[in-house]
């Protein structure tokens, strides 16, 4: 049912990508005099004077040895936002093609299909932030290219029921983008190793929010070896640079650090909501798959001010619709927790 060639940009499908100097010549040498590099060094304690792997092939190995999926499979972004707007370049051709979202969600689909000019067809989850599968079956146009679904979401926390995402993929003849940034939190298990079954799924993770890498800019997308071709042809050639492959790669070397992280974040969620939970202002807490939760409020505005001016930030997602009255708190740590309860003490 699913065919590459069916969506992909007709200007994608025939463009020739850029070639540079480390993809024409691959060996060892001992002297590299074909990329304009400064031959002296970096004015730095490390040398960063030599372009990075454009394909990332030492993070791929890594990657794959963790996840189980061979490195053709995985394609690296500049985040994994860098990832989505690669797919929508890839796939989508501006003015003409359509993508659907499931609002509440993830902000960066809607803002990246208006920066391609993609028109984005909302189809809002149900009041249990469960996909609404006959709303989406109607959306869909032969101009639809892909469906983006957010597990766990965000900002509500919650899992997609894996029987409703499977039943798109099984139906849709488009990509379904299932984005796990949140996986590491989840009770669910990953998409990941449904990649050979599925032709046209597009599963994206991402180091920046267990991994504690959001300032280096990793993010993962695993396809089919088809669909990570276009991808690695539409990036730019060296998108990933040389600090943030040296210390992900470091950083992969050091999981065990990162489960002991999510443990510790499970047992905060759990506290935290059973804390909030006395509050009289506190409406409701969503069920979370997540490194936050979703607080319905009696003033959610309010609550934020006064949080700010205790120098504690957290987000207002009262105006996101089905989200009316709710924040959004990420766990922190122990002591940051602690604050939070603290400053809502005293609150009025
Ligand atoms: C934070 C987040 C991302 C972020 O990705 P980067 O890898 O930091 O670009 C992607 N998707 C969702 C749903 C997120 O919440």
């Amino acid at each position: 049912m699913f065919d590459i060639n069916k969506i992909l940009r007709p200007n994608i499908k025939k463009l020739v990508p850029y070639s540079s100097a480390r993809d024409e010549f691959k060996g060892e040498a001992s002297v590299y005099l074909d990329a304009n590099e400064n031959a002296f060094g970096s004015p730095l304690d490390t040398a960063y004077n030599r372009y990075p792997d454009p394909l990332q092939y030492k993070v791929k190995k890594r990657l794959s040895e963790i996840k189980g999926v061979p490195p053709r499979n995985i394609f690296l972004g500049n985040g994994s936002d860098e990832a989505i707007d690669v797919l929508f370049r890839s796939f989508c051709n501006p003015g003409v093609d359509n993508v659907i979202l499931v609002p509440p969600t993830y902000g960066m689909y809607e803002v990246s299909a208006n920066i391609n000019d993609i028109e984005t067809r909302k189809v809002l989850l149900t009041e249990d932030y469960q996909l609404n599968l006959e709303g989406i079956a109607e959306a869909i146009d032969e101009h639809t290219k892909m469906i983006f679904i957010c597990s766990p979401n965000n900002p509500t926390g919650n899992s997609i029921n894996r029987e409703d995402v499977e039943t798109l993929l099984a139906n849709f003849s488009g990509l379904v983008v299932v984005d796990e940034a949140y996986i590491n939190f989840s009770r669910q298990k990953t998409f990941i190793q449904e990649l050979t079954e599925y032709a046209n799924l597009v599963v994206l993770q991402t180091l920046s929010k267990a991994w504690g890498l959001a300032g280096l800019r990793v993010g993962m997308a695993f396809a089919s070896e088809e669909i990570i071709e276009v991808m690695n042809k539409v990036k730019p050639p060296y998108n990933i640079n040389e600090a943030s492959q040296q210390l992900a790669l470091e950083a992969l070397n050091n999981i065990d650090t990162v489960n002991s992280w999510i443990k510790e974040t499970l047992t905060q969620r759990d506290k935290l909501v059973l804390q909030l939970k006395n509050f009289d202002f506190v409406l409701d807490i969503y069920p979370s798959d997540a490194n936050f939760i979703l607080v319905k409020t009696t003033g959610a505005r309010d609550i934020y001010n006064y949080l700010v001016q205790q120098g504690i930030i957290v987000r207002d997602r009262s105006k996101v619709e089905l989200c009316e009255g709710c924040l959004r708190i990420t766990i922190g740590t122990p002591a940051e927790n602690e604050t939070l309860i603290n400053a809502l003490q005293n609150y009025k």
